[in-house]
């Protein structure tokens, strides 16, 4: 996912707009998301066709409500960069299956992203593994992940507010009484919601208080 937001020619990161997952969607793939009212509680969905080209259709509702409200917005980004990992680690994939299948394969023609997929909360991710097809939503996360905060981008940032408050580690900003301050800066640089910034921080190997 690295890859993808390098191979990006123009600058794909700024502090508070975040990584321009729309740009690096068109850039890399040369895919313009579409727009359409889906079923209830689906945010997002990815259309494989077998010649290998990809659809990315973004719920409308969701879209609309995130040109007013902030917390929509940041759903909106997990959504399409839940969507580009569709695309960068599944198109193959999905081909392949398509040649070997000897009858219909109607599990490579799409996958429908519902709500309870995409949330970037432990317990019901654990909740969503259970279901078959669900190790693609598994990666598909990992992916959005990687791509709205990139450990490079982020460890600049942590380093910055390390510096703003003048304390050598986290878990020394932390013992401060101080680790919110670093969540919500991030939080606010990546454009992302503050659990999807627990989540990230806690896999760099780093205790970020809740
Ligand atoms: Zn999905």
């Amino acid at each position: 996912m690295d890859l993808l937001r390098r191979k990006t020619r123009s600058a794909s990161f700024s502090p508070g707009r975040g990584v321009d997952i729309e740009r690096i969607l068109l850039e890399n793939f040369r895919i313009e998301a579409d727009y359409r009212y889906l079923p209830d509680r689906v945010l997002g969905q990815t259309l494989f066709s077998s010649d290998g080209r990809t659809t990315v259709v973004i719920s409308r509702e969701l879209s609309d409500y995130a040109e007013h409200y902030r917390g929509h917005a940041r759903r909106f980004r997990s959504t399409l960069a839940h969507e580009i990992a569709h695309v960068a680690l599944h198109t193959q994939l999905c081909v392949v299956r398509k040649k070997n299948a000897s009858g219909p394969n109607a599990h490579c023609q799409a996958v429908m992203c519902r709500d309870g997929a995409i949330f970037p909360d432990k317990s019901r991710q654990e909740q969503c593994v259970r279901h078959s097809n669900d190790w693609w939503e598994y990666q598909a996360n990992a992916g959005m992940s990687a791509l709205l905060l990139p450990f490079d981008l982020v460890q600049i940032e942590i380093d910055d507010v390390l510096d703003y408050e003048r304390y050598l580690s986290i878990r020394d900003l932390i013992r401060a009484g101080k680790g919110n301050k670093l969540v919500d800066h991030l939080s606010w640089a990546f454009n992302v919601s503050i659990q999807m910034v627990q989540i990230r921080v806690a896999k760099m190997e780093t205790t970020v208080p809740n």
